[in-house]
């Protein structure tokens, strides 16, 4: 692609005609890492002119995903604010020989007779060198004098798209491959205009991991579906980014700013685009470690709202540890974590290990408060290396069980020392001595 690093126009042009996922937007990330990698323009398109289909709302989910994935554009349009535009070159087209009026009868078979315009084509081959695939070569006497608007005031897809792409200045056209099959047609008619044609670099189509189309049934859920569910703008960015391309080497994992800088179009693949909703689940995880403390906090207090605070300072290794997005909270946080914030109802039948008696797990359970309550809850392996002499020298199991669910009253948890930890001295020894009046009575 043309190095001319000041003049490079990219746009992302959307039909609002559904809520678009992340198949979709992976559109916008590569029209945008190309802009700002050539400090050029990138430009949000609505391509709205299907006035039955296209919806406002869609159209605001696609300004509120692009703000939040920090996709920012420089410049947005709306096609249907151009139908005059569109209508002055259909004339032009017309005037100049291009184009001209057909009436045909509707193929409804209800005999009416309508007006269409076709496109005079003069059936050349056409070879354009597409920045992914290289050159493509048609012969567009396949493609008869196709039609380029509904009537003379009502201008169609081609016609629209190679207007807007001249006026806007765009000089990059980065789509899905889908839209080959576009490209010779537009290019006739750009032609025609005496328009120069932008350069076209066609993107592998994102497949399902079956290898069929994408769909919202098959996981690629809007892009504010995975915002509600916790996820970050940076995963996702770095996510759709890898869906296509990769930079080589082992690194994964990039924020914005490095994938502007190491991404080159040249290297997208041809074809074999897979949606891999784990790769995803793992980049988020991922991203999330890389966050800094304040942000996971703040994050997490989101869905942990009335945690003591300090508690929470002490339970966010453990939180970051066992998810991969801020929305598992909502179901984990009821159950996994709620016995950090309150003591839990204790089955005094269920604080023995196994076959040992009840006595002997009281035992246990005063010998530990004992150790605990001579040392320092600095970290949860400090507590571990305390405990750790005399629960082998009485079985880990006898000891360690009782402990740990006396604790959290639960048969699968953390282990014992991060939940010393967490709940701190007081609260753990409190809780360990009302177990223990509890076996008594
Ligand atoms: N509006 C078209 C679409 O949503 C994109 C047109 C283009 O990128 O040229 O598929």
């Amino acid at each position: 692609m043309s190095e001319n690093k000041e003049s490079v126009v990219t746009r992302f042009a959307p039909s609002p005609t559904g809520l678009l996922h992340m198949g979709n937007y992976r559109t916008a990330v590569f029209s945008y890492l190309y802009a700002r990698k050539n400090n050029g323009k990138f430009i949000l398109r609505i391509e709205d002119t299907d006035r039955e289909r296209s919806k406002k709302e869609y159209e605001e989910n696609i300004i509120e995903s692009l703000n939040w994935l920090g996709l920012n554009y420089d410049e947005m349009y709306r096609q249907s604010e151009h139908v005059d535009t569109h209508k002055k070159y259909l004339q032009k087209l017309i005037d100049d020989g291009h184009a001209y009026i057909s009436k045909e009868l509707a193929k409804d078979g209800s005999g009416i007779e309508r007006e269409l315009v076709r496109f005079k084509n003069k059936e050349e081959v056409i070879t354009f060198t597409d920045a992914i695939r290289g050159d493509i070569t048609t012969d567009t006497k396949d493609l008869g004098d196709f039609v380029i608007a509904k009537s003379i005031t009502e201008p169609l897809f081609h016609l629209a798209v190679v207007v807007d792409d001249y006026e806007e200045g765009v000089t990059h056209v980065i789509r899905g491959e889908d839209h080959i099959p576009n490209t010779p047609r537009q290019i006739l008619i750009a032609r025609a205009l005496g328009f120069p044609s932008p350069t076209y670099a066609h993107l592998p189509l994102v497949l399902s991991e079956d290898r069929t189309k994408l769909s919202k049934r098959k996981g690629a859920l809007p892009v504010t579906a995975y915002r509600d569910m916790g996820y970050l703008p940076s995963a996702i960015i770095n996510f759709m980014a890898f869906t296509g391309w990769n930079p080589g080497g082992v690194e994964e994992i990039f924020t914005l700013e490095e994938l502007v800088k190491t991404f080159d179009i040249s290297k997208v693949h041809k074809g074999g685009a897979i949606f891999n909703e784990e790769k995803l689940a793992w980049m988020n995880k991922e991203h999330i470690r890389k966050q800094t403390t304040e942000e996971q906090l703040s994050s997490v207090k989101k869905y942990m709202a009335d945690y003591d605070e300090l508690l929470l300072n002490r339970l966010l290794p453990t939180i970051i540890d066992r998810i991969s997005a801020y929305g598992e909270l909502v179901n984990i946080e009821g159950s996994e974590f709620r016995f950090f914030m309150k003591q839990p109802d204790i089955d005094i039948e269920k604080v023995v290990w196994k076959d040992d008696e009840p006595s002997k797990s009281k035992e246990y359970l005063e010998s530990i408060k004992e150790i605990l309550a001579i040392i320092d809850f600095s970290s949860p392996q400090v507590i571990k290396e305390a405990i750790m002499p005399y629960a082998t020298e009485k079985g880990k199991g006898n000891v360690l069980w009782p402990l740990r669910y006396s604790l959290s009253g639960q048969e699968k948890s953390v282990d014992p020392f991060t939940i010393c930890y967490v709940l701190g001295k007081v609260e753990t020894i409190s809780r360990i001595e009302s177990v223990c009046n509890k076996i008594d009575s």
